[in-house]
């Protein structure tokens, strides 16, 4: 018998009352109106609110807030002055405490529904005590409005920039980096690039900043290797921001929406900043990934620390590891370490973090994680804890498998999608481990994004 037909009770451009039940993944209120799933953007749970329908599809709607009926102790102001309709942030209007909350809730959430495990406890998210100025890289697209230059995001789902004067969440000397450079390009007339059209020079400004040294970088990405008036351009730069070590052009003639294109080039200072993350160092170039939030970065891999509970005889394998900042991490606890990762880039870099900290128990290879691990494991190479720190899609299933076969004692997991991550949970729980606990850790305040780091162990232990 064919299922009957949902009942579709709403119709756009309708105005609805509705309770908000809960967030969906991007931060967005969610409720049921007559049974029929709406989306509300800044709608909190808890509040009963009135919205207009915008869209209606097969099984839910989207609306926008009209107005809060009634409020909840969750809401606040939020600080930032374009934070409704900058697509920086998602939840400056709900107070910090409420984000922790809410972070942990949906791993709960996660585990629950989709990863069916039980007995697993969840602790609470680890917060910042100050959840602002957080971050150490500022990627920023230059445009033009009303004939002036303006630096800001892009509105959610569109390529239009929301001018901004700050941002709360940027470390202060990368908004120096953003907004002086912008100035000065200004007063130099040199030209922004034109996404329509393919001309004009400027793409984006980038500020990346050493928390711990002091350090920073421009990184100007061009539509075109002249800049006119580079000599006096990088005079006054260094002249205004005085904590700049290194002025970088990446050049970008593509049409495209990547960022980076293939040629980088130091115009003044070094190819590099340095900054540490506990006692290792690292040299972060133009392109280099890098954990964004250094001091949760600590945080997190403080955990991953303490579940690997090293005590200097272990093998440990690190899936994913990108430029090594695991590694390096637990090579200091550990015998061996064996990291392994995709781009051949993050790999140079992590030979080179470990070289420069003179770590001499860490090794490196590029290639799929779950190819060149089955490989090490016919090879012979015996882990006694496996990290793994996969992107959102999780663990490729052959990893898994091989997780299963390799019995390390204890696997540690760090992850930025609760989804994929009870997914893969439930396939170690039913081949023979057993997740003891997890803990959020908070990498992103303000924003939707979940982080969390896993313990399991096995069974038969
Ligand atoms: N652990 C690192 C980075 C984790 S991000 C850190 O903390 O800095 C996830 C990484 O997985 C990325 O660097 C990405 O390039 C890499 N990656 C994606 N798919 C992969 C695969 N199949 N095998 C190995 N690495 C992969």
């Amino acid at each position: 018998m064919a299922k009957p037909k949902l009942q579709v009770p709403v119709e756009k451009n309708q105005y609805i009352e509705l309770d908000i039940t809960g967030l969906g993944h991007e931060g967005e209120g969610v409720g049921k109106y007559e049974g029929f799933t709406v989306f509300i953007p800044r709608a909190l749970p808890g509040e009963r609110v009135k919205a207009k329908v915008i869209r209606v599809q097969k099984t839910y709607a989207n609306g926008r807030l009209i107005e809060v009926l009634s409020d909840t102790a969750s809401r606040t102001e939020p600080p930032c002055p374009i934070f409704h309709r900058c697509g920086g942030c998602h939840l400056q209007h709900m107070t910090y405490e409420a984000q922790l909350k809410h972070k942990r809730q949906t791993v709960v959430d996660a585990l629950t529904r989709i990863g069916k495990l039980e007995g697993v406890t969840v602790h609470e998210t680890l917060g910042m005590d100050n959840p602002w100025q957080y971050r150490n890289k500022a990627q920023v697209p230059i445009g033009e409005i009303d004939g002036r230059l303006a630096v800001g995001f892009y509105a959610p789902r569109t390529h239009e920039i929301i001018e901004m004067q700050s941002c709360d969440i940027q470390h202060a000397y990368n908004d120096q980096i953003v907004h002086t450079t912008k100035a000065i390009l200004q007063e130099l007339a040199i030209p922004h690039y034109e996404e329509a059209s393919g001309r004009g020079l400027v793409r984006h400004i980038i500020g990346r900043a050493g928390f711990h040294t002091g350090e920073t970088m421009l990184v100007l990405v061009t539509n075109g290797r002249k800049i006119p008036h580079q000599e006096v351009l990088i005079d006054r730069l260094r002249a205004r921001i005085p904590h700049l070590v290194s002025i970088v052009q990446n050049i970008n003639r593509e049409q495209t929406n990547v960022i980076f294109g293939n040629e980088t080039r130091t115009l003044w200072g070094k190819d590099t900043i340095t900054d540490t993350i506990g006692e290792i160092r690292f040299e972060i170039s133009a392109g280099s990934f890098f954990q964004v939030n250094p001091v949760q970065t600590e945080v997190l891999y403080g955990k991953a620390l303490e579940y690997a509970n090293l005590s200097g005889s272990e093998t440990v394998i690190d899936a994913y590891c990108g430029i090594g900042t695991i590694s390096l991490f637990l090579a200091q606890k550990a015998k061996e370490v064996y990291g392994v990762e995709i781009v051949p880039e993050a790999i140079e870099d992590a030979q080179k973090n470990a070289a420069l900290n003179e770590i001499r128990n860490a090794h490196f290879a590029v290639g799929e994680a779950e190819t060149v691990i089955p490989q090490w494991h016919r090879d012979g190479v015996r882990a006694d804890v496996l990290v793994v720190d996969p992107p959102r899609k999780g663990c490729d299933e052959r990893l898994l498998a091989t997780i299963a076969e390799m019995q390390p004692e204890r696997v540690v997991y760090v992850s930025c999608n609760p989804g994929t991550l009870a997914r893969d949970l439930r396939y170690l729980e039913d081949h023979g481990y057993k997740t003891v606990e997890v803990t959020p850790v908070d990498m992103f305040p303000h924003t939707f994004h979940v982080e969390c780091v896993a313990w399991l162990v096995r069974k038969d232990n």
